[in-house]
């Protein structure tokens, strides 16, 4: 396995270079089930990588504090042109530096420290900034959280609408990082309606969903979409926040200068070009393909006695409850890690264990998607994982091994887009 050619990094600092090499082969080598993660194509990477990394643009196109905005003026107008169209949104901000800054632009335009807000509580799926105590999030606003069902391990929506109703948050999220189910997000709607709450629809993870057709959109219902760029939707890192018009003042200002400084360009560049690729019919084929092997490797898991949260998937995200099978979800993830078949551990709804060593471990198919594997693979990613786990618990390095030259072979006949072949 070569590297990408890095002749000016290896040059002045052949310890980095070293490292970025071996991060290549890792990535091309392993199984990549962490559900958010992915493989950004050639053209993403160089966008990321130009000299647009130079310019401070504090400001937005057409109203800059610095000079010499000739190209980043374009650049970023094009990346929200994109934006707008994919999505079929009135205004799209490019600027946020993450996921995370993102969320907090928003409590930033429509709440005051203190106020109450209201998301998906962090262990039965949410994010950390729908206000969870850790986070900034829920030390400045009070934060109050629904969950799922312990029975379907869904959203129960009369309990929203219950705790909506008494507890009156001026900001209500949906959307989640270990959420295996379509988001009724006419449902989330009607009930923030009611409550007189701004509704966000946090679609990190299946923002490249939506805009292949995959997952229906948040567009004609949510105020305020928010989305990071680097998950399904096969962008560089960082955010997106999209509203109609009348929403357009204050999110701006809460980006710039609410929160943050000059805008990372390089970054924008890269999203322009996600943007586009997503706008391919090619991209649709991919998003559809990303739920089909979710599918088909939930199908297949269930085969091996995999307890499953809420029994399935709608999208690309499976959630498994280790329980049953007696392995903690840390020993099998870190057992996994040694197969080279890469996954998170995470908490399950209700899990009687602590959130650092959880019940459960998550996994997706969008980086293995994005190589080419399609659903006649998953019946192998499935036994990979069955074996994976209970070698993991058995403590037996030689059967890990074995996995770890199993994955490795069908990898190589399948690179990895962005990586060398
Ligand atoms: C990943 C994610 C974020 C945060 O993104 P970062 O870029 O990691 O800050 C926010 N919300 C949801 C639902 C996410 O899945």
């Amino acid at each position: 396995m070569s590297t990408l050619p890095h002749p000016a990094l290896a040059a002045a600092d052949p310890e980095l270079a070293a490292l970025v090499g071996a991060e290549e082969r890792l990535q091309a080598e392993t199984l990549r089930l962490i559900a958010s993660e992915n493989y950004v194509s050639r053209a993403v990477l160089e966008a990321a990588g130009t000299v647009l990394q130079n310019k401070y643009s504090e400001g937005y196109p057409g109203r800059r504090y610095y000079e010499g905005q000739q190209n980043i003026d374009q650049v970023e107008r094009l990346a929200v042109a994109r934006a707008k169209d994919l999505f079929g949104v009135e205004h799209a901000n490019v600027q946020p530096y993450s996921g995370s800054p993102a969320n907090l632009a928003v409590y930033l335009a429509f709440a005051e420290p203190g106020d109450t807000v209201m998301g998906m509580s962090l262990p039965m799926g949410g994010h950390l900034t729908h206000g969870w105590g850790v986070s900034a999030t829920g030390t400045w606003f009070r934060g109050v959280r629904y969950g799922v069902r312990r029975d379907t391990g869904l959203v129960d929506f009369d309990e929203v609408r219950e705790l909506a109703l008494k507890e009156r948050p001026k900001i209500i999220f949906c959307g989640g990082t270990a959420v295996p189910r379509t988001i009724d997000f006419a449902a989330f709607a009607e009930i923030a309606r009611e409550a007189g709450a701004i509704l966000v629809a946090d679609v990190a993870h299946i923002a490249g969903l939506i805009a292949g057709g995959a997952h229906p959109s948040p567009v004609p219902h949510a105020d305020v979409i928010s989305t990071t760029t680097h998950k399904t939707l096969r962008g560089p890192r960082g955010a997106m926040l999209m509203s109609r018009e009348t929403h357009a003042k204050a999110l701006d200002k809460a980006v710039f200068p609410g929160l943050q400084g000059g805008p990372h360009n390089q970054t924008t560049a890269a999203i322009a070009v996600a943007l586009h690729e997503a706008a391919q019919p090619s991209f649709r084929s991919y998003a559809h393909a990303v739920v089909a092997n979710a599918r088909a490797l939930a199908e297949a898991l269930l085969e091996r006695g995999f307890d499953l949260v809420s029994g399935g998937t709608d999208n690309h995200l499976i959630l498994m409850d280790l329980t049953p099978k007696e392995v903690p979800g840390k020993i099998a993830a870190k057992g996994l890690d040694r197969a080279g078949v890469v996954v998170n551990y995470n908490t399950v709804p209700y899990d009687a264990r602590k959130p650092f060593d959880p019940s459960g471990i998550r996994i997706g198919t969008p980086a293995l998607t994005s190589r080419g594997l399609g659903v006649e693979h998953m019946p192998a990613v499935a036994d990979w994982i069955d074996r994976g786990v209970r070698a993991a618990g058995a403590g037996d390095e030689d059967a890990l091994a074995a996995i770890r030259r199993e994955v490795a072979e069908l990898m190589a006949a399948y690179p990895a887009p962005g990586l060398p072949g």
